[in-house]
């Protein structure tokens, strides 16, 4: 269904910010939920379903019939958005669509141009925005009548279709920094991977996953060999470039559900849903053949670095496996491709057959 002003004429993104809201503001009137740039925040995310604990608490509780009641909204908002400095700018981003959505009804007034009729129920619905405190009932219906209104009204005015086209614009400008927002957040600027809080709490989702359907995963953890050489001789502006390869060498390879991140300095993880020890295996000696078998050359002055190699190891979670242990098993891998020779893939397999590598690794930690 869509009847939102914008969607007739487009199918932009501009018009999928516009259904969102649409949305929200309906959510918001059926539970009967203030409408406040928090209470919008949290619904905003629901509607989308971009923070997927969120969607699975708030399905859990309107499953359970429980009311959105002043308390409960502001738990909810201080539980995923309260005190995380690096969604500051997201906030930010969805209060100014939350004001963008007043001033667009503010605008529709201010044009003078509408029905006497039509233009006391755009107050009466801002007024009831301002106030955040609406009678569920009717602002819903309110809601409902103002957008089939609007849609009326659109095609017989023009100054009315500029208003809305303008609200459409900028939502498409929010639209576009809320995903700039939310990759600056979740990824590493040098690499352009996922970055290591992202990486956290994507292999916490995947703990879960398999706890609860048993759904399999692989973790790839990739260092580069003798890096601090590759710094010493060349720089540390060289280094970064070789981490960039590195970074454009992985992303080129994953696929999918594939979390491909930095863990940090040099070294790098790969998150592989549906995938054996065997399956991450494999993905890691293509990566490891891609990296080796080029000769990289500094542009500028076509000096040449040489060649860079990597080394691997590969674990799968295992049903006695916490979030941490998978990780550090794949570390000992790696620790265990280090010793070996370095350029190398090894799995948990090869620790069975070499303990002491194992065993060297965990003392070491
Ligand atoms: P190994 O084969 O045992 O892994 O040797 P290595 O030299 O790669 O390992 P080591 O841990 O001794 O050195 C890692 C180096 O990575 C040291 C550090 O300066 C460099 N490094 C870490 N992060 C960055 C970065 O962001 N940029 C650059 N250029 N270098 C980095
Ligand atoms: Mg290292
Ligand atoms: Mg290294």
């Amino acid at each position: 269904m869509s009847t939102s002003p914008g969607s007739e004429t487009g199918g932009g993104p501009s018009d999928y910010i516009m259904e969102v809201a649409r949305k929200v503001l309906l959510t918001l009137s059926r539970q009967g939920i203030p409408v406040t740039p928090e209470n919008y925040r949290v619904w905003f995310e629901y509607t989308t379903g971009s923070t997927q604990a969120l969607t699975q608490e708030i399905d859990g509780l309107l499953g359970d019939g429980c009311a959105f009641d002043e308390e409960r909204n502001r738990q909810i908002y201080e539980k995923y958005f309260g005190g995380d400095k690096e969604r500051k700018l997201i906030d930010e981003v969805s209060q100014a669509t939350f004001r963008m959505l007043k001033e667009a009804l503010e605008g529709l007034i201010a044009t003078g141009t509408v029905t006497q009729d039509y233009s006391q129920r755009l107050s009466g619905f801002a007024a009831r925005l301002e106030q955040g405190d609406p009678d569920p009932e009717a602002l819903k219906s309110m809601i409902e009548e103002v957008i089939l209104d609007t849609r009326k009204v659109e095609h017989s005015n023009s100054e009315l279709m500029q208003q809305l086209e303008k609200a459409k614009q900028e939502g498409n400008e929010l639209r576009q920094k809320l995903e700039e927002a939310e990759r600056e957040a979740t990824r590493d600027v040098l690499t352009g991977l996922y970055n290591r809080k992202f990486l956290d709490k994507a292999v916490r989702a995947l703990h879960d996953l398999y706890k609860e359907e048993g759904a399999p995963f692989s973790v790839i953890m990739m260092d580069i060999d003798f890096f601090k050489k590759v710094n010493d001789t060349h720089g540390h502006k060289v280094g970064d470039s070789v981490l960039e390869f590195i970074g454009q060498t992985i992303t080129g390879s994953v696929k999918g559900r594939d979390v491909p991140a930095r863990y940090g300095g040099e070294e790098f993880i790969i998150l592989l849903p549906a995938t054996s020890c065997e399956g991450g295996c494999k993905l890691a000696e293509s990566l490891r053949q891609q990296v080796s078998s080029k000769t990289l050359k500094i542009k500028t002055s076509q000096t040449t670095i040489g060649k860079i190699t990597v080394s691997c190891g590969v674990a799968e979670m295992g049903e006695h496996d916490t979030v941490d242990s998978v990780v550090e098993r794949a570390d000992k891998a790696l620790y265990h491709a280090k010793r070996s020779g370095r350029n190398r893939v090894m799995s948990e397999r090869d620790l069975l057959e070499a303990p002491e590598s194992a065993e060297a690794a965990a003392s070491s930690a």
